[in-house]
């Protein structure tokens, strides 16, 4: 479901703007319709005040939280179910932020990822995304919502962007806490500069190196990354926020000194950050995790060649934190 069409709904019923924001607030930021100097009964017209507990209980069905499973970092993956019976996984991050899903399944298939094992299995519609706000809400305060979770933003731009529309106006959420993060696809660099929420940018790069590259990211777009390092630079010196960079840090694979190089030679004098993040190691697959104190290391030596770099956790890293994992596993335990 699309934001458009529950606006739609709410204009048959004979809503004003003022109505259905009031109505889309009071599901998005968890607020009480009968709270605030007019309560909903003196507010909203007769014929949406009887449609409201139908209404509310359908957006709140959009994201039921199927489980939780609390990290020790303060983080808590959730494990998400859409009105389909589908999951997706959404995490709550320490300081109020949630990382959410904006596909079933992935199509990029970047080889260190579970969520691209099986390809894309749909689309999230606006509504879906928002949801997880929605639910998260319910659960504690979320100030800085982040598109991390499964799925490439940019293979489903238009629910994305309208999301972010959404999160960033009557969401009440600040327009650099909200991270459109994606392996570098044109359309992003087209689209978001135009929006009139203005999203910051993660770029996950994960090699220098070209050749490398397309092979971890089979179905990423090809763009070079001196390419992509260059059209994140626009877009952070037109926003005024950072492009924070995205380095899943895998033992043997991209954690040489010649990878180390190639980060210096892209981003000296650039407006970046970069997020080194160990890997997961998951059973399925071949990788390995760098131990901590060796990527610990590989950031203290980028900060003294002057690239601003920050060492990362994947959040919830001790419950199935490799994207796409739960989901996985929750699949697995309801085969058998
Ligand atoms: Fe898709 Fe992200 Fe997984 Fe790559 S890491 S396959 S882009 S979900």
């Amino acid at each position: 479901m699309r934001i458009e069409q529950i606006s739609r709904r709410l204009h048959d019923l004979g809503a004003k703007t003022c109505h259905e924001q009031r109505v889309l607030r009071g599901w998005i930021q968890r607020r009480p319709l009968d709270a605030g100097r007019r309560p909903a009964e003196h507010f909203l017209p007769q014929s949406i005040r009887n449609a409201l507990p139908e209404l509310m209980a359908e957006l709140d069905g959009l994201a039921r939280l199927n489980s939780a499973h609390p990290g020790d970092d303060g983080s808590s993956r959730l494990l998400v179910e859409l009105a389909d019976g589908q999951t997706v996984e959404s995490v709550l991050l320490p300081r109020d932020g949630l990382c959410v899903s904006s596909q079933l399944g992935c199509a990029v298939g970047c080889v260190f990822c579970m969520t691209g094992k099986d390809g894309l299995l749909r689309q999230l519609g606006s509504a879906e995304i928002v949801a997880q706000v929605a639910l998260a809400r319910s659960m504690r305060r979320v100030t800085k919502v982040v598109f991390m979770g499964m799925g490439e933003p940019a293979h489903n731009i238009d629910n994305v962007i309208e999301a972010i529309e959404f999160l960033g106006t009557i969401g009440g959420i600040g327009h650099k806490n909200l991270v459109f993060s994606t392996v570098g696809d044109p359309r992003v660099f087209e689209r978001l500069p135009q929006m009139t929420v203005k999203p910051a940018l993660a770029l996950s790069l994960h090699s220098s190196l070209p050749a490398l590259r397309e092979k971890l990211l089979p179905r990423a777009p090809r763009i070079a990354p001196a390419e992509l390092v260059e059209l994140g630079e626009r877009y952070a010196r037109a926003t005024g926020y950072p492009i924070q960079y995205q380095w899943t840090l895998i033992e043997g694979v991209n954690d040489s000194e010649e990878e180390m190089e190639g980060i210096v030679r892209l981003l000296t004098g650039k407006y970046a950050i970069m997020n080194l993040i160990p890997y997961n190691a998951v059973p399925e697959l071949e990788f390995r995790r760098p131990s901590w104190e060796r990527a610990a290391e590989l950031g203290r030596w980028l900060h003294r060649r002057g690239v601003l770099t920050k060492l990362r956790h994947s959040a919830g890293q001790d419950v199935d934190a490799g994207c796409g994992q739960l989901r996985a596993r929750s699949i697995r335990i309801e085969r058998r």
